[in-house]
């Protein structure tokens, strides 16, 4: 059985509601991880997203990423929004289920985008020495005091070896859709120009689609323009007979 634990990164948007009805009605769980300067602008896209059965998660107040901040500016952008989240779920009477946080663009502190160098970071991601400076270290310390973990479990990729990546108070994921490829500011710039390249990239590879035990965490965004093509790629994981895990 192939498993996944499927992950939702930037909302809410103005698609967020024909996004979570299409995964509600095909009981697909997932992680939301939102950004506060919308939720504020939007807070009831996700009050209804919670009512529906998803997580709702931190990845900042504005998107901006973490090596542009200071410490104190990224710790505040994550309280804000974590009062924003309280506030959802308090208003959709639903218990939260735990405190989880991804930084925009896995840029953990110190200017390095992981999200863009994903697929060169993994020749040698056991002993890669990834996270390394002390702004860096000063945020996860922050983040564990305040309760904050990775709810993933039987992670079997590469990735998680490597202590700094398993260890994290924040969430990574092993699989990113490269969805945002496809919007008119990227398309014909980097690998993936088509739905059809985006398929083949989820069929060709080596981690996602292995028979076995473990689950993989796959990364997508809500985003009006291309959420089309999340759905058109999160059901052609499903024809491949994918499951969807639950991390509650
Ligand atoms: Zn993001």
């Amino acid at each position: 059985m192939l498993k996944a634990y499927l992950t939702i990164d930037d909302s809410p948007s103005p698609y967020t509601d024909t996004l979570i009805d299409f995964l509600a009605e095909r009981n697909i769980p997932a992680i939301l991880f939102c950004r506060g300067d919308r939720m504020a602008e939007n807070p009831q896209a996700i009050i209804r997203a919670i009512e529906k059965g998803m997580v709702i998660a931190n990845h900042s107040y504005s998107h901006c990423p973490a090596g542009e901040l200071s410490y104190e500016e990224i710790i505040s952008e994550i309280e804000k929004t974590e009062k924003l989240i309280d506030e959802c779920y308090q208003k959709a009477a639903v218990a939260r289920p735990g405190k989880y946080f991804r930084f925009p663009y896995i840029d953990k502190g110190d200017g390095d985008r992981l999200e863009r160098r994903f697929g060169e970071i993994t020749g040698d991601i056991e002993t890669a020495s990834l996270f390394g400076d002390d702004k860096v270290r000063q945020i996860q310390d922050y983040l564990k005091a305040e309760g904050f973990t990775q709810p993933f479990e039987k992670l079997t990729h590469p990735l998680y070896k490597n202590k700094a990546v398993a260890r994290a108070a924040d969430c990574l994921f092993t699989y990113s859709s490269c969805d945002w490829m496809l919007t008119r500011r990227h398309q014909g710039q980097f690998d993936y120009k088509s739905l059809d390249d985006l398929k083949c990239k989820i069929d060709d590879d080596p981690w996602l689609c292995r028979e076995g035990e473990g689950a993989q965490i796959v990364l997508f965004h809500d985003q009006p323009e291309i959420g089309q093509v999340a759905i058109a790629l999160i059901t052609h994981m499903l024809d491949k007979g994918f499951e969807f895990l639950s991390v509650t």
